[in-house]
């Protein structure tokens, strides 16, 4: 791996073309690959050789992509899927079957939390959700003698609760098992959570990695840190049948999660992004370290404004002082949290939809952290089905807004909203 600087590994890292070669990374749309006699590809097969065989285990453009995002959060090696949802699924199945448990902040995604307390409880993987705000010895409590991982997410979609990864982390081992956090918020360039003892990160990379809402992702990165050979973990320390009794720590050392994650689960779940799909991420990485700090900063202006404004009843974003997570965000997102801003606006829900209705350059979409101002309404959309009295407990009270501020011009941002609030 380069010594590169994060924009510089932004830009360049992953693909360094040999003389004559395409400058841009080429898309390798392919499926297969030739060989000249059939030992090398039984060489393949058997892990002894590197190289590629079949796209559904690897591909030259996604494996450049891959090297890129495992530089920029500084695991060893990581591995894209088709989903944030797939990535987050196959982190969790890589070290757990039936019978096994798992901890989980109870502020995570929605999708995540139907995986884990819907899904995989039919898969018989059990779940205990925690308040993230626990202390450490809530969070070991919360564990038995079936806890594989602890799984949190760095900044919370959508409470924007600000995890202590610190705290996680100690408590994941204290009971000898792995922290898993989804870092899809904060990206690498606000948060690296190896560096405080996280040792797999997820990401959906539909969000800011992509950057443009055009390329349904996601990434399993591998710190490369933990010990896997400490009796809680036979799969990754003995013989794996499927794969002619290859034992993944002997033979892919530090990388034996993501390689069996690879080898194993790609094999036989086969949620892997198309080469095109790659290349179009890839577009979005190149820019990331410079979009990421525009989004930061337009959202940082929109919250003090709103902060602000009488019509507005309450201000959620991390950056402002007045967040109960302000010091959180210091601590682990010094130069900026993200791009998503939660309020409430006063009159609740009939003046919240009137506001967004009155909204022209922010667009109600359903997805957050791309190029675009967007803004959504949960009362009324993703979260329709609950009464206001359940909502109130989700988190997501009618009165809430939530936007994902672009990277457009602040001024015009800002008047956009000015304008939708004269309206209520
Ligand atoms: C969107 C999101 C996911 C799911 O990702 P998809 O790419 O939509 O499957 C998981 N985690 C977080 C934090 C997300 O924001």
């Amino acid at each position: 791996m380069s010594n590169f600087k994060v924009s510089t590994i932004c830009v360049q890292e992953g693909y360094a073309p040999k003389n004559g070669e395409p400058r841009v990374l080429p898309i390798y749309q392919s499926t297969t690959y030739k060989y000249d006699s059939s030992e090398t590809v039984g060489k393949l097969f058997d892990l002894q050789e590197d190289g590629f065989f079949y796209s559904r285990i690897g591909n030259p453009t996604l494996d450049a992509v891959e090297k890129k995002i495992a530089a920029l959060e500084g695991g060893v090696g990581a591995m894209l899927t088709s989903s944030g949802q797939a990535a987050v699924m196959i982190s969790v199945l890589n070290i757990c079957e039936a019978g096994d448990h798992i901890v989980s902040s109870s502020t995570i995604y929605g999708g995540t939390t139907n995986l884990f307390g819907v899904t995989l409880k039919k898969f018989g993987i059990d779940v205990t959700f925690v308040d993230p705000d626990s202390s450490v010895e809530e969070l070991m409590a919360a564990a038995n003698e079936h806890t594989k991982l602890f799984y949190a997410e760095t900044l919370a979609n959508p409470s924007l609760v600000v995890t202590d990864i610190e705290k996680f982390a100690k408590a994941a081992h204290a009971n000898n098992v792995p922290l898993i956090i989804d870092n899809t918020f904060a990206t690498p360039l606000n948060c690296r959570p190896f560096e405080f003892g996280a040792d797999i990160v997820v990401h959906s990379t539909s969000k800011y990695m992509d950057g443009h809402a055009v390329a349904l992702g996601g990434v399993i990165v591998d710190s490369g840190k933990f010990d896997w050979n400490n009796g809680k973990f036979a799969a990754l320390c003995t013989p794996d049948e499927s794969y002619h009794g290859v034992v993944y720590t002997e033979h892919f050392k530090e990388a034996a999660y993501i390689a069996k994650a690879r080898v194993q689960l790609m094999r036989d779940l086969g949620a892997i992004p198309s080469a095109n799909t790659a290349f179009l991420l890839n577009l979005g990485l190149e820019t990331l370290h410079l979009r990421v700090p525009r989004h930061c900063e337009n959202a940082m202006a929109v919250a003090r404004y709103l902060e602000a404004n009488e019509k507005i009843t309450w201000v959620n974003y991390p950056g402002l002082p007045s967040s109960k997570y302000h010091a959180l965000a210091q601590k682990y997102m010094p130069n900026g949290t993200c791009g998503v801003v939660s309020f409430g606006v006063k009159g609740g829900r009939e003046a919240a939809m009137k506001f967004m209705d009155s909204l022209k350059l922010a667009a109600i979409v359903v997805h957050v952290a791309d190029a675009r101002t967007s803004v959504l309404h949960p009362a009324s959309t993703t979260h329709r089905q609950l009464t206001d009295e359940q909502l109130v407990k989700a988190g997501v009270g009618p009165d809430l807004i939530r936007m994902s501020i672009g990277i457009e011009d602040i001024e015009d941002i800002l008047s956009d909203i000015k304008q939708a609030l004269e309206q209520i």
